[in-house]
């Protein structure tokens, strides 16, 4: 049985990717409904947990009906070094071809490693080098940003400060904040990708707050906090996205020291966020203050001409893949003008449509308002009820809507009910408040969390932006 997983996951996640994640999992353990995992860190453990848990219990759920419960384990092996390069070498030898779900791995985007034209062999280079951060993801590229009067001057400061004249140093640190969807990622992994491109000698280094938050609390835990904060000593760029998320009073304090630090030796700093810094009320005054001392930009919605250019592009890139895919430029420029929202919300409705035309190929406008008629019904949004989003997000997901308005804090349950919380905030007027008195009397900041955490991932998660969407379209059509 383990094989057979083991096939589907390779089929599904692609060689790379299995081998950097799954390559040294072991059964240790297989009775009674119980299947345990091993593998040699408590990195990876914690990783596959995260991400992966879902997909390789369903696996095995489908070889092997009588499974009930996976779970992932360290195995003990005596480790007396520092565990930081163990920890990562799988994340590191993956980010040689990155593929589309890289972008859910953490590893480093050390120049050599990262161009994805140029493949080496990840063991041999491994050395004692830090290895930290988040993937690329190979699309995200200036190339493929499209530009205009939203986002032009952020544009601008990002692709100057890859070219690294030396004026770029006046941008430092570069902070770039707008709302879900706007392509903030995108711009700061193009801005990386780039710098390795033209500098691949520079360690440019991409995390997540969170990713960061959680790499300083396992160093701290395990005792090699020393070794990360001299790993992170010889950063030339340093790119953190999400802002908002970096949480908790010791970690920004390292944080606090490590930017002080490299904007000291004149190291570039870019940060990104969906607020101006001022309005990052989770962050110590003094982390704030340093955030403002150098540039914000903000990017905001894209407007006509550059949701048709986002769309063309995705077009232009789905052919590459499905050479006889025509989608007549009049259908594309019809989305253009429905869907108003974000770079995210054009490619939901993209996507949308490949999906309906694989099985239904004869488009016409008509066809597209109904594909996307539901969702965006140009200007005039549908009334959602809340209890719909509570009795269809409970179904999807399997769970009775008492258990979703329930105190338990079943993983099960918890991200089915955050994901109800973020979908009543999006979709429908209601107030936070409101939204927690009808989550079973929650306090605001409860619904504020949920709504950030559910944006956080989407945005790090194409697969949960994708599961947004799609449980939109079921409320708005089943509403
Ligand atoms: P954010 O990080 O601000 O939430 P992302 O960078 O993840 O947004 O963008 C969401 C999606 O929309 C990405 O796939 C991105 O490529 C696309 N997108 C957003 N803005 C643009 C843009 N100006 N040009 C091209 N694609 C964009
Ligand atoms: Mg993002």
């Amino acid at each position: 049985n383990f094989e057979r997983v083991k096939a589907q996951l390779k089929a599904r996640l692609g060689n790379d990717v299995y081998s950097s994640w799954f390559g040294r999992m072991k059964v240790a353990e297989a009775s009674r409904g119980l299947i345990r995992l091993s593998v040699p860190t408590a990195f990876l453990r914690q990783w596959i947990n995260s991400h992966y848990l879902d997909v390789i219990t369903e696996l095995w759920k489908q070889t092997e009906p009588s499974t009930l419960k996976v779970e992932i384990v360290v195995r003990s092996a005596a480790r007396s070094v520092a565990p930081v390069e163990e920890d990562v070498a799988p994340a590191r030898r993956n980010n040689i071809r990155p593929t589309a779900t890289a972008q859910t791995m953490p590893t480093m985007a050390r120049a050599e490693g990262a161009i994805p034209s140029q493949p080496v062999h990840g063991a041999e280079r491994q050395g004692k080098q830090a290895v930290l951060g988040s993937p690329l993801d190979p699309r995200y590229t200036f190339d493929s940003f499209v530009q205009g009067p939203s986002n032009r001057v952020a544009f601008a400061a990002a692709r100057s400060l890859s070219e690294s004249s030396p004026s770029a140093l006046r941008f430092n640190p570069l902070f770039i904040h707008a709302s879900v969807g706007l392509g903030k990622t995108h711009l700061l992994q193009a801005i990386a990708a780039e710098t390795i491109r033209l500098k691949p000698q520079a360690h440019v280094v991409y995390l997540t707050a969170e990713y960061f938050m959680w790499r300083f609390a396992t160093a701290i835990r395990d005792n090699y906090a020393l070794h990360l904060k001299e790993q992170l000593r010889d950063i030339d760029l340093l790119i953190i996205d999400d802002m908002q998320f970096l949480q908790g009073k010791s970690i920004q304090h390292e944080f606090c020291h490590l930017i002080n630090m490299l904007l000291d030796s004149a190291k570039q700093v870019v940060v990104a966020a969906d607020r101006p810094p001022s309005e990052l009320e989770s962050l110590e005054p003094r982390v704030r203050s340093r955030l403002n001392g150098g540039v914000a930009l903000e990017m905001a919605l894209p407007d006509y001409e550059m949701r048709l250019s986002i769309l063309q592009q995705r077009y232009a890139a789905a052919r590459m893949e499905m050479p006889t895919l025509e989608i007549p430029e009049e259908i594309l420029s019809h989305v253009a003008q429905t869907v108003t929202g974000s770079g995210r919300e054009l490619e939901g409705a993209f996507n949308q449509i490949l999906f309906r035309q694989s099985f239904e190929p004869e488009m016409s406008i008509d066809w597209v308002k109904e594909v996307l008629g539901n969702v965006y019904s140009a200007g005039e949004p549908k009334r959602v009820r809340i209890e719909d989003i509570q009795r269809i997000v409970a179904r999807h997901y399997n769970v009775s809507k008492n258990e979703l308005l329930s105190n338990r804090r079943t993983r099960t349950i918890v991200k089915p009910r955050q994901i109800a919380m973020y979908l009543a905030k999006v979709m429908t007027p209601r107030s936070l408040p409101e939204i927690g008195r009808r989550f079973g009397g929650r306090d605001h900041t409860t619904v504020l969390h949920a709504v950030r955490k559910i944006e956080g991932l989407s945005g790090a998660d194409n697969t949960m932006a994708q599961e947004l969407e799609l449980l939109k379209r079921l409320i708005a059509e089943q509403a």
